[in-house]
C-alpha cells in the first residue's frame, strides 16, 4: 500500500490507518522487513508505518549505486546532468502539496512555514546547483620541462563515487535536498538515510527522482535509526566512499570513527550554541523582532538559532522585557491554521530532554521570564510534544544552560559592558556554527566578522542565506564547508593531468 497524502495528515491523524513508507532501491521501492511506528509530534497518533533498513537491503543500495555510476549516468556531462536537477525541480513543484503534507504530518511545523521556506528550498537547491555546475570554473597552468619546453596542466573534476547522506529531523526535506542536490551534479550516486523521525518527505523524494527521470540507482533511500540500523550499516559500507552528515557532534564523532576504516572522506554540519550580540546602537525594534525570529523559528529546532543573547547594558532591561513579552505572545493553533508561530518538538523523548533543560535551568537560579513549561489545549494537541517559548536570565556564562545545545524554543539573556567582553562572550563555547550581531556602527558590524569564531556571522539579520556562500561551522559545530564551489570541491576529486608539449 503506498502513501495517499490525505492533509488531515497535518493535524496529527491518520483518518485510514497509517501509511507505509518502503525503501528504495535501484529504481524500486523494496520491503525488507521489519517496521516501525511514526508519531505525529501534534497528538502523539501513529502516522506513518516504516519499513527499517537492514544490513542487506544497505548493501543492495549500495550496489545499486555502485552500478548505477558504471551505466549512462557515468557518461553524463555537467549540461545533462543540470538538465535532470532542473527536472528534479519542476516535479518537487509538481508535487508541492503532497510535500507541504508530508513534511507537516512529520515534524508538526506550520503550513506557512513549510510552503514559504522548506517546500520551495527543495527546489531551489536543485535549480541553484544545476547552474553551479555547470558554470563551475576550471584551472590550467603551463609548466617548464626540464629541456626547456612546455608542458600543460589542467585538472579534471570527477565524482567522489557512492556518497552517504545522513540527514536530521529539523528542515528534512531542505537539508536532505541541500546535499542530495550537490551530489548529483557532481555525477555521484547516492544512498540517504533520512532521520527516523522524519521519513515521509524523503520517501517522496524517491517517488520524484523516478518521475523526473533520475536513473535507476543513482538515488537510493534506506530509512531506520543510528546505531546497529541503517545509519551504522551505511557508515561502516566498503562500497561507500564519502559521507556527508547533518546532526549532533555526538553523532559526527560516531560516524568519524566508522569512517576511518577505509579513509572515507567526511563532510559534517553539527550541533550550535550561538551567540546574538544587540549593542545599544541597534536598531532595538529590528533586533527584538529577529532575536524573536532567531530564538523560536521551527521551535527553536534550527541549528541556527540562537540560545544566548548578551545584550549592552544600557538597553539590557528594555531589550529583555520586550523579548519576554514577545515570547509569551508567540500564537498556539493548529499547523494548519495560517497564524500559527509555534510547533511541537519532534518528539516525546525530545520534549522530555527540552523539559529537562529547563529543571536545569531552574536549578542553576535562572529568572524565568516567559514560559518555562508545557501549554494546555483541551483537545487532542494535549498528546502532543508542545514545550512553551522560554526565556530565561540570570545565569553565569559556564551554567550548564549557557553550555550545553539545548535544540528547543528557549534562549538567555545576559549582559555586557563593551565590545571586546561581547566577543570573549560569544566565542566562550566549544561550538562555532553562527552569531548574530545588532548594531548600527559599521566598523563593528565588518569587525564582528572577524572576531566572532563561528562559521556565519550575520549582522542585522538571520538565517538569510545565498546557496552560493560557504556554509558550515567551526570547533565542534562541523568539518568542512558546503554551498556553491564549497559543495562541488566535497562532492568531486579533482585528476591534475600534465601532459608534455614537446
Ligand atoms: P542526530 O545526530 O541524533 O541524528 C542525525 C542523523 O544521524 C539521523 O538520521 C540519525 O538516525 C543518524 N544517526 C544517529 N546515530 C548514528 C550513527 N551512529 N551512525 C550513523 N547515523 C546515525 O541529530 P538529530 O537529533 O536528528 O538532529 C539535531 C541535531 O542536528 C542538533 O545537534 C542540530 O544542531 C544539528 N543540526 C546541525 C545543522 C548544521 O547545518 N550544522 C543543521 C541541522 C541540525
Amino acid at each position: 500500500m503506498t502513501v495517499m497524502w490525505d492533509p488531515r495528515l497535518m493535524t496529527g491523524r491518520a483518518p485510514d490507518g497509517p501509511g507505509l513508507l518502503r525503501n528504495f532501491v535501484a529504481g524500486e521501492f523494496v520491503d525488507s522487513g521489519r517496521r516501525f511506528t511514526k508519531a505525529s509530534p501534534v497528538t502523539g497518533d501513529p502516522v506513518f508505518e516504516v519499513v527499517e533498513a537492514d544490513a542487506s537491503c544497505v548493501d543492495d543500495a549500495v550496489t545499486a549505486a555502485r552500478s548505477a555510476l558504471r551505466g549512462p549516468w557515468g557518461r553524463m556531462g555537467e549540461r545533462e546532468r543540470a538538465e535532470v536537477l532542473r527536472r528534479v525541480a519542476d516535479e518537487l513543484e509538481r508535487r508541492f502539496d503532497d510535500l507541504v503534507t508530508a513534511e507537516v504530518a512529520d515534524t508538526g511545523k506550520s503550513i506557512s512555514q513549510a510552503r514559504t521556506l522548506d517546500i520551495p528550498r527543495g527546489a531551489a537547491n536543485f535549480r541553484a546547483f544545476a547552474e553551479i555546475v555547470a558554470s563551475a570554473p576550471t584551472e590550467s597552468f603551463t609548466t617548464v620541462t626540464p629541456t626547456g619546453g612546455r608542458a600543460l596542466n589542467y585538472a579534471v573534476r570527477k565524482p567522489v563515487g557512492v556518497v552517504a547522506v545522513i540527514v536530521p529531523w529539523n528542515l528534512p526535506l531542505l537539508l536532505l535536498t541541500w546535499k542530495v542536490a550537490p551530489a548529483l551534479a557532481c555525477g555521484n550516486a547516492v544512498v540517504v538515510k533520512p532521520s527516523e523521525e522524519t521519513p515521509a518527505s524523503a520517501t517522496l523524494l524517491a517517488e520524484v527522482m523516478a518521475a523526473a527521470g533520475v536513473p535507476a540507482g543513482v538515488f537510493n533511500l534506506v530509512h531506520g535509526f543510528g546505531p546497529d540500523s541503517a545509519g551504522e550499516h551505511l557508515t561502516r559500507h566498503p562500497g561507500v566512499d564519502a559521507i556527508t552528515f547533518t546532526g549532533e557532534s555526538a553523532t559526527g564523532s560516531a560516524i568519524m570513527r566508522a569512517a576511518a576504516d577505509g579513509v572515507k572522506a567526511v563532510s559534517f554540519e553539527l550541533g550550535g550554541k550561538n551567540a546574538g550580540l544587540v549593542f545599544a546602537d541597534a536598531d532595538l525594534d529590528a533586533a527584538v523582532a529577529g532575536s524573536v525570529r532567531s530564538s523560536f523559528t521551527n521551535g527553536g529546532q534550527v541549528c541556527l538559532c540562537t540560545e544566548r543573547i548578551y545584550v549592552q547594558r544600557p538597553v539590557f532591561e528594555e531589550f529583555t522585557a520586550r523579548l519576554a513579552k514577545r515570547a509569551g505572545e508567540l500564537a498556539y493553533g493548529w499547523p494548519i491554521d495560517e497564524a500559527t508561530a509555534t510547533m511541537p518538538l519532534i518528539s516525546h523523548g525530545h520534549r522530555t530532554k527540552v523539559l529537562g533543560h529547563y529543571d536545569v535551568a531552574r536549578a542553576e537560579g535562572a529568572q524565568v521570564l516567559a514560559g518555562g513549561g508545557t501549554p494546555r489545549f483541551g483537545d487532542a494537541r494535549d498528546g502532543g510534544a508542545y514545550v512553551q517559548p522560554t526565556v530565561l536570565t540570570g545565569l553565569s556564562p559556564d551554567a550548564r544552560t549557557n553550555r550545553e545545545e539545548i535544540f528547543g524554543p528557549v534562549v538567555h539573556v545576559a549582559a555586557f559592558d563593551d565590545e571586546e567582553e561581547a566577543y570573549a562572550l560569544a566565542n566562550g563555547t566549544e561550538y562555532g556554527l553562527a552569531a548574530t550581531v545588532w548594531t548600527r556602527d559599521v566598523g563593528r558590524a565588518h569587525r564582528a566578522g572577524v572576531r566572532l569564531d563561528a562559521g556565519i556571522v550575520w549582522v542585522n539579520t538571520w538565517f538569510l542565506r545565498d546557496l552560493r556562500t560557504p556554509f558550515g561551522g567551526v570547533k565542534a559545530s562541523g568539518i568542512g564547508r558546503e554551498g556553491g564551489i564549497h559543495s562541488l570541491d566535497f562532492y568531486s576529486e579533482l585528476t591534475n593531468v600534465c601532459v608534455d608539449l614537446a
